[in-house]
C-alpha cells in the first residue's frame, strides 16, 4: 500500500495569515497613536508646519489605511478560483508591501528598513526555497527604493550602518528560512518513509509472502468481523474452507517448488472465481484456504466453488509439469442466530472432513447432504 503525501491547499494558513495582518495593523495603529502622544506632551512635534490633524493623517491614517485596503485587496484574491499558488504569493507579497508602507511613511526612522527581512520568514511557511529567493529579492528591491527616500541622510554614517544593517536581516532571514525550510522536508520525508515501513511491515504481519492473501490470524480477525457485519446487517454470508487434493503427491513427484507454483496459480484461479462478488481469501496455511463470501448464499459459494473445480481439470499453463489438480471444500453458512465465528469455521472444518472421506474431489455444505 502507498501512500501518498497530501499536497496542502494552505487556505486555512493563509486566513490565518490574513487574520494576523489585521492584528498587526492594530499593533501599528497603537504604536503609532503612543508615540504622537509621547512627542506631542513632551513638545517634540518638531515645527509649526506639523500640526496635530497633519501628524495623525500622515504617520497614523495613511499606513493604517493603505494597509487595511493592501489585506482587504488580498483577501479579496483569496476567494476567487485561482491557483493555490497564486494565492500563496499574493499573502507573503502583501506582507512585502505592508512592509514598504510603513517603510516609506516612517523614511527617517532607519531601523523601520529592518522590516522587509520579516516577509522572508513568512515563505518557510509554504516551504518553498524558490519563494524565499523571489520575496528575497522582491523584498531587497523595496529596501532599496525605501533607501531613495530617505536620500537626504545620505551624508551620515549611521545612515550606512542602518542600511548594512537591514540588509543583513534580510540576508540572515533568507538564509535562516532556507534551512528551516529544508529541515522540514527532511523531517516530513523521514515521517512518511517511516510511516511508509511501518505499513508495510503490518502489511507484511497480515499477509502470506507466497501467495500474497491474508495469512490465518488476518483471517481470524476477518471472519469475526465479517460474521458481525452479516449480524448487524441481516444478511448471509458464507464461509469455505478448501484443501487441494494429494498435494503432498505433487511436491513429492514434480518437487517442492512445482508445489509453490500450483499454490500460486490456484490462488490466482480462486481469485478470477470471486473478484466479481465481496469475497475475502485467505491462505489458511500449507495447501488451505478460506474464502469468506460476504451477502452470499451458501448454493452461490457452492456453485463458485464448483466453477473453480472446473478451472482446474486445465492448469497446464503452471510449468511445473502439473495439468491439474482437484481439491475437497467445505461450506457453512450464517443466515441469522447468535453462531460465533469459531463456530461457523468448525462447521465448514467438519464438512471439508465429510468431503475428505467422501472421497475427495467434491464439496460439502454443512448440515447438508452433498448437493
Ligand atoms: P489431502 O488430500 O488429504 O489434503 O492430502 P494432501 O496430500 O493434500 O496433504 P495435506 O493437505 O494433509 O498437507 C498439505 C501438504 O502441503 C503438507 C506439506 O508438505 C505441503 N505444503 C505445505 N505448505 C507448503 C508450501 O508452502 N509449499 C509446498 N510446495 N508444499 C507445502
Ligand atoms: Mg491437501
Amino acid at each position: 500500500m502507498e501512500i501518498i503525501k497530501p499536497d496542502p491547499s494552505f487556505s486555512q494558513w493563509r486566513k490565518k495569515i490574513i487574520k494576523s495582518y489585521y492584528i498587526i495593523i492594530i499593533w501599528l495603529f497603537v504604536v503609532e497613536m503612543t508615540v504622537f502622544l509621547t512627542l506631542r506632551d513632551q513638545g517634540l512635534m518638531g515645527d509649526e508646519y506639523l500640526t496635530d490633524f497633519r501628524y495623525l493623517i500622515t504617520y497614523v491614517a495613511t499606513p493604517v489605511f493603505t494597509n487595511v485596503a493592501l489585506v482587504l485587496i488580498c483577501q479579496r484574491i483569496n476567494m476567487l478560483n485561482i491557483k493555490s499558488q497564486i494565492k500563496n504569493y499574493t499573502v507573503v507579497l502583501t506582507s512585502s508591501l505592508m512592509s514598504a508602507v510603513v517603510a516609506y511613511v516612517h523614511y527617517d526612522v532607519f531601523s523601520v528598513l529592518t522590516v522587509f527581512s520579516l516577509p522572508v520568514f513568512l515563505t518557510i511557511l509554504f516551504g518553498q526555497k524558490k519563494m524565499t529567493n523571489v520575496i528575497t529579492g522582491v523584498n531587497s528591491i523595496l529596501l532599496i527604493l525605501s533607501i531613495f527616500r530617505s536620500y537626504k541622510f545620505d551624508d551620515s554614517i549611521f545612515f550606512y550602518l542602518n542600511l548594512a544593517v537591514a540588509f543583513t536581516m534580510m540576508i540572515v532571514a533568507a538564509i535562516i528560512s532556507s534551512v528551516l525550510i529544508a529541515y522540514n522536508e527532511a523531517n516530513t520525508d523521514y515521517i512518511y518513509s517511516s510511516y511508509q515501513k511501518q505499513l508495510s511491515l503490518r502489511e507484511q504481519v497480515r499477509t502470506d509472502s507466497m501467495t500474497g492473501l491474508l495469512n490465518q490470524k488476518a483471517f481470524r480477525s476477518l471472519l469475526k468481523a465479517c460474521l458481525e457485519k452479516a449480524k448487524g446487517t441481516k444478511t448471509p454470508m458464507t464461509l469455505a474452507i478448501i484443501d487441494i487434493d494429494y498435494f503432498k503427491e505433487i511436491n513429492d513427484t514434480y518437487g517442492h517448488m512445482a508445489g509453490d507454483q500450483v499454490l500460486i496459480k490456484f490462488t490466482q484461479l480462486i481469485k478470477n472465481q470471486c473478484y466479481d462478488i465481496d469475497g475475502h481469501i485467505a491462505r489458511y496455511g500449507g495447501d488451505e484456504f478460506t474464502v469468506i463470501f460476504q451477502g452470499a448464499s451458501k448454493e452461490l459459494a457452492y456453485l463458485k466453488l464448483e466453477m473453480l473445480r472446473h478451472q482446474c481439470t486445465n492448469i497446464s499453463s503452471v510449468k511445473t509439469g502439473v495439468n491439474q489438480i482437484n481439491f475437497s471444500a467445505g461450506i457453512a453458512q450464517y443466515l441469522e442466530g447468535d453462531i460465533n465465528e469459531t463456530l461457523l469455521f468448525n462447521q465448514a472444518d467438519t464438512a471439508l472432513y465429510q468431503a475428505k472421506e467422501n472421497g475427495r474431489g467434491n464439496t460439502i455444505v454443512y448440515l447438508d447432504k452433498a448437493i
